[in-house]
């Protein structure tokens, strides 16, 4: 078999961005071009305009996405999910984490090249404006080892004022999913005293995000982000990874007698986190695909087959696969599908209105006239959906007497509604001292649900 790096006896034992006195070694990437990297802009402003528009988005005047945690409701692509909501938001939170996994087991890393907001602001936003400011990696390299001249000063003025902006933008951006627009509007134009809390919040994130697009860069993906440092165990030889073929690549040179990279290290300045992909898949790589593309256009200038660099495993590479897919890809995307299907079916079959009936707790049985008993019992409903709901609640395994404020419940949509009923029965309908009693709710002569409860009797 072919050494699969011609150049480095051993491989590096320290983070690619540092140097060798301990400091940072800045990333100068070039910027991309190619059929996939024109993909992936096109993807980016597709979740730019989700990630800034979503929360604008109104269904009958209700919010599409809003994350209030303040009013413990969370609404999801128009589904509310309330406090009572919890077992199926952790039910999908599961699910998710367990879709991650797959995905990342079968797919590699796609999602921080691909989707990651972190990757899709610095590559698609910050860098690109930087490049448009300061020109291209050569010359940014340059200026920044030169003297603080007019031309340095101006240029880096001007990059950093845009930057401090946009970080601003990004900041409400990023508020207006948990506050939605009205409130952040009226937010914005009340008086700094009357929101301190808020404002000083938002001068930190926008400090934060400042400080992450402006210094920090990269590192968020080589060195803090978990799922990141989750790779190591995720991935494995059949993991679909962007990989570079050793086997046809090396020995590298420009000889015939050479293997088909010619060592222009094009893939290596493409790199946004500065990393060499001809050394095998590393913690580094966010599966950006920009090396792929260099290297396509390098391989179609020597007149060699494309896909010197490329999605595949390393078992496709080792063996000479011609398809990216075995078994095991399309079982897990088989379940990928399963989990996803799951998590659709869970959101549709939600109840629309939801109640809890307990009965007060700390309370036993009250004698009432006419030799009858009463129980206390607490009622709260839900209704998730946009339209109003006129409710009703009745007893349906007894003749008995039920009393609560009103004969029924008008419930606002994505309102709340609690009270307190009782409930009296004959002494002669009872089991012994513990009845059980169904109770019935109903939305017009439509039974929507029904609860089993205990009542305590002498
Ligand atoms: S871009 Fe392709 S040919 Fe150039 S160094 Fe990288 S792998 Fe080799
Ligand atoms: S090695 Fe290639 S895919 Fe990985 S981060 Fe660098 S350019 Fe992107």
């Amino acid at each position: 078999m072919k050494k699969q790096n011609s150049e480095q006896p051993s491989f590096r034992d320290r983070p690619i961005n540092m140097a060798d006195d301990g400091g940072r070694k800045w990333v100068y990437a070039k910027k991309p071009k190619g059929k996939l990297f024109k993909r992936r802009t096109i993807l980016s402003w597709i979740f730019l305009a989700f990630l800034l528009g979503a929360p604008f988005i109104k269904i009958d005047g209700h919010p599409f996405m809003l994350l209030d945690i303040v009013g413990r409701k969370f609404v999801i692509f128009g589904a509310i999910f309330w406090a009572q909501d919890t077992f199926i938001l952790a039910l999908l939170m599961l699910t998710f984490v367990l879709f991650i996994v797959l995905f990342t087991v079968t797919y590699g890393r796609v999602w921080c090249g691909w989707a990651c907001p972190q990757t899709i602001f610095l590559e698609m936003v910050f860098r690109k404006i930087e490049t448009l400011i300061e020109g291209n990696y050569i010359k940014r390299a340059k200026r920044d080892k030169g003297e603080w001249d007019f031309d340095k000063i101006w240029r880096k003025v001007l990059k950093h004022v845009i930057f401090i902006i946009l970080s601003i933008i990004m900041t409400n951006a990023f508020l207006l999913w948990f506050t939605g627009p009205e409130k952040l509007w009226t937010i914005v134009n009340e008086p700094i005293s009357d929101n301190f809390s808020g404002f000083f919040i938002m001068i930190i994130i926008s400090a934060f995000f400042y400080w992450v697009y402006s210094f920090f860069r990269e590192q968020i993906c080589t060195m803090v982000c978990p799922y990141g440092r989750m790779q190591g165990v995720l991935l494995d030889k059949k993991s679909i990874i962007v990989a570079y073929d050793y086997l046809r690549g090396e020995p590298r040179g420009k000889k015939d007698t050479e293997g088909d990279c010619i060592n222009c290290k094009r893939c290596v300045a493409v790199c946004p986190t500065g990393i060499d992909i001809r050394n095998g898949t590393q913690l580094e790589c966010i599966n950006c695909t920009a090396c792929i593309d260099e290297c396509d256009i390098v391989m179609k200038s020597v007149n060699k087959p494309k896909g010197l660099i490329r999605f595949d495993s390393y078992e496709g590479i080792k063996e000479g696969h011609t398809t990216i897919w075995n078994s095991r890809n399309k079982a897990y995307s088989a379940v990928l599908v399963i989990l996803f299907s799951f998590f659709v079916y869970t959101l549709v079959t939600r109840p629309a209105v939801e109640a809890t009936i307990l009965r007060t707790s700390g309370t036993l049985f009250q004698e009432q006239p006419n030799n009858k008993i009463s129980n206390l019992y607490n009622i709260k409903i839900i209704n998730k959906t946009h339209e109003d709901k006129i409710l009703t609640v009745k007893i349906l395994s007894h003749e008995a007497e039920l009393q609560m404020a009103g004969k029924s419940i008008t419930l606002k949509n994505h309102d709340m509604f609690e009270s307190v009923m009782i409930l009296i029965l004959d002494k002669k309908e009872l089991d012994g001292n513990k009845t059980k009693v169904v109770f019935g709710v109903y939305e017009g002569e439509k039974l929507i649900e029904t609860y089993d409860l205990t009542f305590v009797g002498p």
